[in-house]
């Protein structure tokens, strides 16, 4: 897949001139690349649906970490009865055809987001939440946009029925055997959907051991507001991952002038997502991640939106896959953030962490 050199008219370099931003592109990149680079290990790749990439591939745009591109009709409003308090979580019926089941639509956002900055983007969805991988597949090739696919079990009320009879040995083997069959290219999002559970701390336990056999990064979901952050990383550990290969999820929803869980998951080595961004949230966080880049940890910092809901698409006026970069970034950039922290988290960051020497080929998978 040929990929696009980035656009100058891209508001990801809003604020910027064009011929600052060549500058920026050029030797500021290169210099900022070489380091970081140095830190993966060789023969790191980025795996995609389609392909596996060099991390210095996508170095010219920003890599969104965990988005959906690629759900069952039923599932958000599964997601919104269950988090309102309904037990069943029943969906009430849709008049609309679901937007993430019309592959023109998806296509015309995609490339959207691809103008404005985007270089990659993840799928959080697994088979539990009804991700379709032919479909992702099908965006990517239209698109041009180089998608990550992911796998792993959800959340409680999401498991299917069997987990709760399956040991960890048999969650991570089912896990394992995906990995090694199809073109994964993360675990995530592994979430708790309240405090954690026990069945939900078996599938973590299980989550490190396919780390170990696949080296696969992690990235996870914190209930409202990131409950049971700090065990999900206590979990993962003590299974044996190093916590940079780990993001804990959702902890913008966290709110707290004194960043403490967060800045306690960065001094552990982690990465924290804020990952909900470029809605009414941001007022909140762009304080904590100022806090958070005050406080050195610019490097343990991810962003993306979690894009799920079709208000947000371009088509219906909304800031489409793109507004973590569009609408998030220029707020940051707006209370004094320099444009090479930006690009550390929204560009190096993402890869550093993708990056993984994969126990399987490319083409032992059969793909
Ligand atoms: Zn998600």
């Amino acid at each position: 897949m040929k990929q696009r050199s980035v656009r100058q008219d891209s508001p990801y370099y809003s604020g910027i001139t064009r011929r600052q931003a060549l500058g920026f592109l050029g030797t500021g990149t290169a210099a900022a690349l070489s380091a970081k680079d140095s830190r993966l290990p060789k023969g790191a790749i980025i795996r995609t649906v389609l392909q596996d990439l060099r991390p210095e591939e996508l170095a010219a745009g920003a890599t969104l970490f965990h988005e959906h591109l690629s759900l069952a009709p039923d599932f958000m409003p599964r997601w919104i009865a269950l988090a309102r308090g309904g037990r069943s979580g029943a969906a009430p019926p849709s008049a609309q055809p679901f937007f993430m089941e019309d592959l023109d639509l998806m296509v015309d956002e995609v490339k959207t987001a691809h103008r404005e900055g985007v270089s990659c983007i993840v799928d959080g969805g697994h088979e539990d939440m009804g991700r379709r991988l032919d479909f992702l597949k099908q965006i990517s090739e239209r698109s041009g946009m180089p998608i990550v696919a992911s796998t792993g079990f959800y959340t409680q009320p999401f498991y299917p029925p069997e987990i709760a009879g399956w040991s960890e040995d048999q969650i991570a083997q089912d896990v394992i055997h995906k990995a090694n069959t199809q073109p994964l290219g993360a675990l995530g999002e592994i979430g708790s959907w309240d405090l954690i559970t026990d069945d939900e701390r078996k599938v973590f336990r299980a989550i490190a051991k396919v780390h170990g056999a696949t080296n696969l990064p992690i990235f996870t979901h914190t209930g409202i507001p990131g409950k049971s952050a700090m065990e999900q990383l206590d979990i993962l550990e003590k299974g044996g991952v190093k916590p940079a290969r780990v993001v804990i999820g959702h902890l913008g929803n966290l709110v707290d002038p004194e960043v403490k869980v967060q800045s306690e998951i960065c001094k552990r080595g982690a990465f924290v997502g804020f990952d909900r961004q470029g809605g009414p949230g941001d007022a909140q966080q762009v304080p904590m991640v100022l806090k958070l880049i005050d406080e050195g940890y610019a490097d343990h910092l991810m962003f993306a939106s979690d894009f799920s809901s079709a208000t947000q698409l371009k088509r219906n006026g909304g800031a489409g896959y793109a507004k973590t970069v569009t609408v998030f970034a220029p707020k940051l950039r707006a209370a004094g953030v320099k444009e090479d922290v930006l690009h550390g988290i929204l560009v190096d960051n993402p890869r550093r962490f993708l990056a993984f020497v994969p126990r399987k080929s490319r083409r032992s998978l059969g793909v």
